[in-house]
């Protein structure tokens, strides 16, 4: 039957047809799918707006499903880091969702929602794969909408009992123990410094949008698993040189770390690491023909960028769940001729 109708899906749709576990199995599989060479993924292109610290990003990506067709799209997106300070989120845009029949644009999803669950999925999965099974020990840098969501991945995949987070702002660490003791249950302790949250800690997730080292490699225990989420730039990095030369490094995507990372971009450019330094993409531990961590006391790192093919999986996942409950609002854009 002909239908020419695209489907809006909002944040608050997404947050309820998302979750959080079932997005992490989704988001391995879209990786091992592209691993395996069932995705058509280019590079993103980021354009760094006047001023250099605001970034407009366009995201396209062809994953292959399960019944063999390619769900097509592209996140449209807006980073403005000093959104934090305001009641806007500091990413802003949408999921734009094709199917591979006739072309048609199936969906378009609030991207604020789809980036905060699908980025935490994903170090979800690294952490299902490289953190020590026992982990319990977890240490958050940063207090925005990754640390929330990292929270709740990290829960998903280790038996959590201690979470410390360092927030530049006290207020605003605050806030987010308040918030995440209502949402989950937890006790978080806010730490005055990053050191004093990461010592010792089994399971660190960096989500600030520093563009400086907030980590440093001579206060992270043997054994320790890290998440390198925020910075995505090749001029910022979150962790000093230390903390990347002494880990085994893994990555979303080779090409777009040898392009953007500034985690791994600098300290090759001092001369401390070489292009072998990375051991591997993610999707090739999801699907075994990578090894992950070796013994107890290595330290792991996963520095993520963020992959336009997690969240083509995401709107794809997204829209068959609308379409199941009825939710979400139609609208006629066009693509029918209109002879028709
Ligand atoms: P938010 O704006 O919600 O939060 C940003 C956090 O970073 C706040 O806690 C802020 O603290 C802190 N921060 C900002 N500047 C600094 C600094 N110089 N030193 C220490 N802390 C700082 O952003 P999100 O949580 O949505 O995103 C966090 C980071 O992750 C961003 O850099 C973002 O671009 C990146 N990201 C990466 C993705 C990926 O796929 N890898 C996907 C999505 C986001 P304060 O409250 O004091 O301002």
């Amino acid at each position: 039957m002909t239908d020419a109708r695209t489907l809006i899906v909002s944040h608050a749709d997404v947050e309820r047809l998302l979750p959080m576990p079932a997005c992490i199995d989704l988001m391995a599989e879209a990786l091992a799918t592209t691993a395996r060479g069932g995705a058509v993924l280019p590079l993103r292109q980021l354009v760094l707006l006047p001023g250099g610290r605001n970034i407009f990003a366009v995201m396209p990506a062809a994953l292959e499903g399960a019944d063999g067709h390619h769900g097509i799209g592209a996140k449209v997106i807006t980073v403005f880091p000093d959104n934090a300070a305001t009641d806007y989120d500091s990413h802003i845009g949408v999921v734009l969702y094709f199917d591979d029949i006739h072309g048609r644009l199936l969906a378009i999803i609030d991207a604020s929602s789809v980036t905060a669950i699908r980025t935490a999925a994903v170090s979800g999965v690294a952490t299902r794969l490289l953190a020590r099974p026992d982990a319990s020990d977890l240490a958050i840098l940063g207090a925005g909408v990754q640390a929330m969501t990292h929270l709740e991945a990290m829960l998903a995949v280790r038996p959590i009992t201690r979470v410390r987070l360092w927030s530049r702002g006290a207020a605003r660490g605050i806030a987010f123990a308040e918030q995440a003791s209502r949402r989950f249950g937890v006790q978080v302790d806010v730490c005055e410094s990053a050191e004093s949250a990461v010592r010792g800690a089994q399971i660190v997730c960096t989500v600030t949008a520093a563009r400086e080292p907030v980590l440093r490699g001579a206060w992270l225990a043997p054994g320790v698993h890290v998440n390198a989420v925020g910075a995505a730039i090749p001029t910022a990095r979150e962790l000093d040189t230390q903390a990347v030369v002494q880990s085994r490094l893994f990555v979303d995507r080779t090409e777009s770390t040898l392009r953007e990372a500034g985690d791994f971009l600098i300290p090759r450019t001092e001369g401390a690491i070489d292009d072998a330094h990375i051991l591997g993409e993610l999707g090739s531990l999801v699907a075994g023909t990578l090894r992950g961590r070796e013994r107890d006391d290595d330290r792991t790192l996963f520095k993520s960028l963020g992959l336009a093919v997690e969240d083509v999986a995401a709107a794809r996942f997204i829209h068959e769940r609308a379409l199941a409950d009825g939710s979400g609002t139609w609208i006629m854009i066009g693509g029918l001729r209109p002879e028709r």
